[in-house]
């Protein structure tokens, strides 16, 4: 058994680490304060392919695994979680949905558009009355000739107001319930789509989340996406793939504070010592190491599952679960190494652990993971 990253996967590991460390490092602090998506940093993104992480080099993107996928989001996220949650989602959900489901003229249309960074993605399932019970959404898609009319709110919605397009999953035969859901395709400036203003957030704040309105949005055929009545089951496998996404998201954010941790407690002198001399301080560093090795493993092995065609469902919610409870509790060390300062915003561990609690919520809750996890273990 080989537990080290395939050389394609080091190197690439390499040039995402040198651009976050050179381009998002120095901004990070200040981006979160201003709680300001930088769109500035888009055309960066696209260039070393981190907004075509798994599409074909035939529709523009890079082509690469989920493996691939999983090391791109850990690595921006040991630098700035927000810029890691804009590149999870955009590539795992919007565009995800898009890949997976899409007929050969949606790819065409927005595959390169996403991969070049002129179309970020959105994806809208949660609303305002429906998160964990998603399928008990309120928003319809009606019939209407050629045309759906789609009417509805979604909550939360990552990308929602600088993305170009957002997928949407609207009831289309609300009596079929989960079975009765079917996603669309809905473009920037479609005449009855709005989004609000972003929302104010506990962390995660450069990255856009707002609520999306629609109010008699009309979208051809042509823009629905995946069979009739079959988009939650869609779902289910975009969450799946997406859970491995803000596993390797929390692990980064968890190996970023550790490492800043290690770097002050050497450096950080009290009662003449440095405070790493302190055993203390020793065994939260230990107890964070091991948590987090922990937690790549998990990871990494719903990914390389993924890539090998097998089923990866229990092993995806398994390692979501897992790496991002212990990346708060790794970023709750963080601080705490940190002292007074690490509570400041001047030191970047605060900000971390904000991002991490994030982590526990997103793609589905702990508690949600849970139900799945032993679902699949008692055969239910
Ligand atoms: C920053 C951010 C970005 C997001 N981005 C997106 C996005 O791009 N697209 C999108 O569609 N959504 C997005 N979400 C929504 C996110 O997926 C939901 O917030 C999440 O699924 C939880 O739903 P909820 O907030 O409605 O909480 P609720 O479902 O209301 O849950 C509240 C509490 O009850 C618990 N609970 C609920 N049901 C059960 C149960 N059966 N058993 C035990 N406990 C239960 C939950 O675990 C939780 O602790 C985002 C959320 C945030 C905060």
């Amino acid at each position: 058994m080989d537990f080290d990253l395939p050389e394609t996967h080091r190197q690439l590991r390499d040039v995402v680490r040198a651009f976050c460390e050179k381009e998002v490092r120095p901004n990070a602090i200040e981006w979160d304060k201003q709680e300001r998506f930088p769109k500035e940093i888009v055309p960066g993104l696209a260039e070393l392919g981190l907004l075509g992480i798994r599409i074909p080099e035939e529709y523009g993107g890079a082509g690469m695994d989920t493996t691939a996928y999983a090391v791109c989001v850990e690595e921006c996220a040991r630098v700035d979680g927000s810029l890691a949650l804009t590149v999870a989602s955009h590539n795992g959900l919007g565009t995800g949905h898009v890949l997976a489901f899409g007929n050969e003229a949606q790819k065409r249309k927005y595959l390169p558009k996403a991969a070049s960074g002129e179309w970020l993605a959105a994806w809208g399932l949660t609303e305002p009355g429906s998160g964990s019970d998603a399928a008990g959404m309120r928003t319809t898609a009606k019939r209407d000739g050629d045309e759906w009319v789609i009417n509805g709110t979604k909550m939360f919605i990552t990308q929602g107001s600088v993305g170009g397009f957002c997928v949407v999953l609207a009831k289309t035969t609300p009596e079929k319930k989960q079975k009765g859901i079917t996603a669309f395709i809905v473009e920037h400036g479609t005449p009855g789509f709005r989004a609000s203003k972003h929302l104010e957030k506990l962390g995660m704040r450069s990255s856009d989340t707002v609520e999306l309105s629609f109010e008699n949005v009309r979208v051809s055929d042509a823009q629905r996406l995946g069979q009739l009545d079959n988009g939650f089951i869609d779902t289910l496998q975009i969450l799946d793939k997406g859970r491995i996404s803000i596993a390797a998201l929390a692990l980064g954010l968890g190996r970023g504070a550790l490492e800043l941790s290690i770097a002050y407690a050497k450096d950080r002198k009290q009662f003449d010592k440095p405070i790493a001399d302190f055993q203390a301080i020793q065994w939260m560093i230990a107890d964070s190491r091991t948590e987090l090795d922990a937690a790549a493993l998990l990871t990494y092995r719903a990914a390389a599952l993924a890539d090998q065609g097998k089923p990866f469902s229990r092993e995806a919610s398994m390692a979501k679960l897992y790496a991002s409870e212990a990346a708060t509790r790794v970023c709750n060390r963080a601080v705490q190494i940190h002292g007074g300062y690490g509570y400041t915003r001047e030191y970047q561990v605060e900000r971390h652990l904000r991002d991490a609690k994030l982590c526990e919520i997103g793609e589905g809750t702990s508690e949600v993971q849970r139900m799945v996890i032993s679902r699949h273990v008692l055969g239910a």
